[in-house]
């Protein structure tokens, strides 16, 4: 009798205790979705007023200097609210990828050319070097341009004048398959190895500095690399620069993978 009183206990004991890990995983996939609704309505709150206002700051007749402040703060507030709305969005699992199919060597050049002016003006060498003429693949037009834009403008922002940024693209092959190697390299502060671990992470700034960043970019950056079955990593030695190295499968069925899921981005 003992023995059956005490098995019968073990049952119960173990049942209470699925039900409790139930209603605890239960209650953190609410958490998650509050979360993720409340971001992704907040940041829309926030969008509507700030268009407003620069739109408003634009008509203004005078009042040069003023007028320059105002746009160039409202467009830094609405920069980090779209920042936040793209991260809600990928962290909901609401984002599809497009692929289109094409040379994304041309375009990774297309891209880069965009910030030859900003490297010129921070008196920063800026080269763009591939090991491959050209690369037919499949890729997200958009998700490829917000990773590079991040990672460029974070290279030439940490990079002090006469200082080096490179962009460099190869192929590259692993046991995994075949990939995109995307590494952009800076001779900036670089990162001590204890923030190394944290750059990715929402909100997080070394020093919480950064000359008017938000520190969403890497978050993003790291959300976007996820969703395109990628890899980031990043090296670095404190004075001496920083390296991000980003792969991308190298994917060529478009044609024959599952549309897309609706209202992605
Ligand atoms: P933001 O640049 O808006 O601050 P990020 O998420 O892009 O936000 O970067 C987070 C932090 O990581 C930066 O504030 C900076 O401290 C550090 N960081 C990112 N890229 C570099 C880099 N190339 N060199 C040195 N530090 C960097």
């Amino acid at each position: 009798i003992m023995a059956r009183k005490q098995s019968d206990l073990a049952l119960r004991e173990s049942r209470l205790l699925q039900e409790k890990q139930q209603l605890e995983a239960d209650r953190q996939r609410e958490l998650a979705e509050f979360k993720s609704r409340f971001y992704t309505n907040i940041t829309h709150e926030f969008r509507t007023p700030l268009t407003v206002i620069l739109g408003m700051s634009e008509q203004i007749n005078g009042h040069e200097r003023e007028r320059e402040l105002i746009g160039r703060n409202g467009r830094q507030l609405l920069g980090l609210v779209n920042q936040l709305l793209d991260l809600s969005r990928l962290e909901s699992g609401s984002v599809g990828v497009h692929y289109i199919h094409d040379d994304i060597v041309a375009y990774l050049r297309y891209l880069t050319e965009s910030f030859y002016s900003a490297a010129e003006r921070r008196s920063l060498r800026f080269l763009f070097y591939s090991e491959e003429n050209e690369l037919l693949m499949d890729y997200d037009e958009t998700k490829v341009m917000q990773i590079v834009n991040n990672l460029i403008s974070n290279a030439l922002k940490f990079t002090p004048a006469y200082g080096k940024v490179v962009v460099h693209t190869s192929r590259a092959r692993t046991e995994e398959g075949e990939w995109l190697k995307l590494i952009v390299q800076d001779s900036g502060i670089g990162i001590s190895s204890e923030d190394r671990a944290r750059v990715f992470d929402r909100f997080f700034q070394v020093n919480g500095a950064a000359e008017g960043g938000t520190g969403v970019g890497l978050a993003l950056t790291r959300e976007l690399v996820d969703i395109l079955g990628g890899t980031i990593e990043v090296r670095s030695e404190p004075g001496a620069g920083t390296t991000f190295e980003v792969r991308l499968p190298i994917r060529d069925d478009y044609r024959t993978a599952a549309p897309s899921t609706p209202g992605g981005s």
